[in-house]
């Protein structure tokens, strides 16, 4: 990896190591959703420090930070982090160990977060571009849709934004290169639940009861039809069951009235989203049916499917071949089944949204492991990636 030779921010090693202060600091106080005041506090006072216009209070902890560019211009951009933590027992035993039992930084939004405060940093100090950004920190991406929230409340009528941008890490990926794709990049996470319910009876007398196991049992064998005959050979799709719940451990002689079976559905576009929906719930009433029971049917949709506009997408790989090299970016890789609330925010402006690597190997375990840390050695390639991203979008 080489960083680009105008930003080579390996030249000031004091930054990088305050940086490198200010993630690991965030590491070992992790806050998860909606509950990161502290550091939303020290997001805050960083860009106040570098005379960064701040405004606090969106979705209760998110921070934006607003700098203008000294050359003319209207255009304006968004550079989203994320800042909160998980409910993880986290298993490192390194310094920076979080001291928040039970709450750990494993995916990285540390990480993020102290990335984007350094490109702050460098460009307040050099606003040598045409026009604005807003720097745009978030809570609860985990799983409480931070991002909507902030939406709800108004982020892009107060804060308009031309073009958004977000980044994440992914361990897998050596530090110093880049992947995204045009189109949708992550799925849809959606959660979906059936309740089958008989009136349950005496297990040996089953002739006197209607039964939801059986039920529950046909639905299970034909769920994987959905994928395997519904779903177009052309397009992916993911339905897995996680949960089944149902009479007691104490009573194998008692028929239950109710079968509990909770599951995620996971889809990159809006029309096999619906029809996933769709299928499990006509599965489970037809199943129920046959067995003279009834589905209770709930499908929650949680984060829509990320999906990157090309033209930013293509704005992003730019930028991240200015950072490292073009040999270096995969433009075209494959989407991934996880999820993020970034795309509530490419549902209303266009943007893209970039992985960067976290390293490979054993000692650089995936997100959300108790063992992960974020990578020191890729903050400078983050931090030099927002700075060419800012100049190519805003030019300077
Ligand atoms: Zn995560
Ligand atoms: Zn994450």
């Amino acid at each position: 990896m080489t960083l680009s030779n105008t930003l080579d921010l390996h030249a000031d090693p004091d930054f990088i190591n305050e940086i490198k202060t200010i993630r690991r600091d965030i590491h070992q106080h992790p806050e998860t959703a909606f509950e990161e005041t502290r550091t939303s506090d020290i997001v805050a006072r960083e860009l106040e420090k570098v005379g960064i216009e701040v405004s606090r209070g969106l979705a209760r902890t998110g921070v934006i930070g607003t700098l203008r560019g000294k050359l003319p211009g209207d255009r304006v951009i968004g550079l989203r982090a994320d800042m909160d933590a998980l409910f993880i027992h986290e298993a490192n035993e390194f310094s920076h160990k979080s001291v928040h039992e039970g709450k750990m930084h494993a995916c990285g939004h540390d990480g993020h977060t102290s990335m984007l405060l350094g490109a702050a940093r460098q460009l307040a100090k050099n606003p040598d571009f045409a026009g604005t950004i807003h720097f745009i920190f978030q809570p609860a991406e985990e799983s409480e849709g931070g991002a909507r929230v902030m939406i709800e409340e108004g982020l892009f009528e107060q804060f308009p934004c031309d073009a958004i941008y977000g980044m994440h890490n992914m361990p897998g990926i050596e530090v110093g290169h880049f992947a995204i794709c045009p189109g949708p990049m992550m799925a849809a996470g959606d959660t979906w639940e059936i309740t089958f319910v008989g009136t349950g009876g005496h297990g040996a007398m089953p002739h006197n009861a209607t039964d939801p196991t059986m039920a529950a049992g046909s639905f299970i064998s034909s769920v994987s039809t959905i994928l395997g005959r519904n779903v177009p050979t052309y397009d992916a799709a993911v339905i897995s069951i996680g949960h089944i719940a149902a009479g007691d451990y104490n009573s194998p002689n008692i028929i239950p009235a109710r079968v509990l079976v909770r599951g995620t559905a996971r889809s990159y576009k809006p029309n096999v989203r619906d029809l996933l929906e769709k299928r499990l719930q006509e599965i489970a009433e037809y199943s129920a049916a046959v067995h003279n029971c009834q589905a209770e049917f709930n499908f929650i949709r949680r984060y829509p499917p990320l999906v990157n506009w090309e033209e930013q997408t293509a704005i992003a790989a730019k930028a991240a071949a200015k950072t490292v090299g073009a040999e270096c970016v995969d433009s075209e890789t494959n989407p991934i089944g996880g999820s993020e609330d970034f795309s509530f925010m490419l549902e209303k402006v266009p943007g893209a949204y970039i992985l960067t690597g976290n390293g490979v190997g054993e000692d650089r375990p995936f997100v959300h492991n108790a063992s992960y840390d974020f990578n020191d050695e890729a903050l400078p390639v983050g931090i030099a990636y927002w700075i060419n991203l800012v100049k190519t979008e805003l030019g300077g």
